[in-house]
């Protein structure tokens, strides 16, 4: 049985995020989706947020990769989690070449802490290349539609942590 690792902040988890949970579903035998802490970003939500908008999530993978597929959290490092866990395996969503350079460090890095461990790339899908929770924030924060960026099932979570009504909204809404 090989177990796969998607890591990753998930601050909150987009949609772009799930396709490739989904795609690692239908190759590996288990998909354990991991929050870690990225100590270069400040996040928006708790680890415990993170995973919980995750879990709500999954309601919308297929019924057949919902089954193989669990959320976690560590605090500690991505290997030390993959080795108590037996998993062997993590995989990366690659947008474009910005991300490469990082992520191939962090794979190096890696494969040096622990030398079974494989990481796969899997290419983005075109719809979500451009795709980044970053973006969401940033979109949402102006009071403008996210919904078509990040699952459903957490999208008041989302504006409902991230926009602030500045003074001219309220000229807007007449108020
Ligand atoms: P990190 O802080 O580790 O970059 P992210 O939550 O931003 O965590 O991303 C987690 C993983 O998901 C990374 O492998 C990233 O490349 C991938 N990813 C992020 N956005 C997308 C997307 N739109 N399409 C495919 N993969 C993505």
């Amino acid at each position: 049985m090989t177990i796969a690792i998607c890591p990753g902040s998930f601050d909150p988890v987009t949609k772009g995020h799930l396709d490739i949970i989904k795609r690692s579903a239908e190759i590996f035998d288990k998909v354990i989706v991991l929050v870690l802490i990225n100590p270069a970003k400040t996040p928006t939500f708790t680890v415990a947020e993170r995973v919980e908008l995750l879990r709500r999530s999954m309601a919308e993978l297929p019924e057949d990769c919902r089954g193989k597929v669990a959320v976690d959290s560590s605090t500690g490092l991505l290997v030390d989690y993959a080795k108590e866990h037996g998993a062997r395996v993590a995989v990366k969503g690659l947008r474009a070449v910005t991300d490469f350079e990082y992520e191939f460090q962090q794979a190096l890095i890696n494969k040096k802490l622990y030398p079974e461990f494989e990481t796969v790339f899997m290419t983005c899908n075109s719809h979500y290349m451009y795709l980044s929770s970053t973006m969401v924030k940033q979109i949402a924060a102006e009071g403008r539609d996210v919904r078509e960026f990040i699952p459903a099932a957490i999208y008041e979570d989302v504006m409902n942590r991230v926009y602030r009504p500045r003074p001219c909204d309220a000229d807007r809404a007449g108020v």
